[in-house]
């Protein structure tokens, strides 16, 4: 296989918000199944729902002023793009945080998707899009992720190659047992892995 695409996820992938997600749970007071936060929120009474919304907004939001690139993320995208490989960055994070994320720390990615576009992971959704812009067929692509949220959705879309980087045990838990993906321990591995798959 030639990989034409990588579509990347965003927090604990590329970029540490060193955000405890367990401990965001808790402080608000919602119970871990699985599902996505969003989604949680979203379908929570008031006033657990505002007050979950804003616990979380203030969370990503300390998270885009206080994190920092994961290891080998800047090389990787710059190898990548320099064999022609297309890069996308797909986040269930807002548009305001992925852009400041990338301002302040600079990875020049082909194409930038946020919940803001459209139906977050684990919805296929954002990686049909990114493939549609991309003008990639799903059979050329490749998705990185750090969880279960990002290699459902990404095999919902179609997409075969999919690997997790570092994914907690907590979030592995909730990927079917049907989806195949390689786990590796960071982005280095991940880069020996694509080569595998079909790096030149
Ligand atoms: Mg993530």
């Amino acid at each position: 296989m030639q990989i034409r695409a990588v579509l990347f996820d965003m927090d604990g992938t590329i970029y540490d918000s060193r955000i405890d997600w367990r401990a965001l749970r808790g402080e608000i007071g919602l119970p871990y199944d699985g599902r996505p936060i969003l989604q949680q929120l979203e379908e929570a009474p008031e006033p657990l729902r505002q007050r979950g919304f804003e616990a979380l907004h203030r969370a990503e939001r300390e998270g885009t002023e206080n994190g920092d690139l994961l290891p080998g993320a800047t090389e990787l995208v710059a190898l990548l793009r320099s064999q022609g490989v297309h890069c996308a960055l797909i986040t269930n994070n807002s548009r305001p945080n992925a852009e400041k994320v990338l301002s302040r720390h600079p990875i020049p990615f082909d194409l930038v998707l946020t919940r803001d576009d459209g139906a977050a992971k684990p919805d296929p959704w954002i990686f049909e899009q990114a493939l549609r812009k991309l003008d990639v067929a799903a059979a050329e692509a490749v998705a990185i992720g750090d969880a279960h949220l990002d290699v459902i959705a990404a095999a919902h879309a179609g997409i075969r190659h999919i690997i997790a980087v570092a994914m907690p045990e907590w979030m592995a838990a909730h990927v079917p047992r049907e989806i195949p993906y390689r786990t590796v321990g960071d982005l280095h591995e991940a880069r020996g892995v694509l080569s595998e798959i079909g790096l030149r």
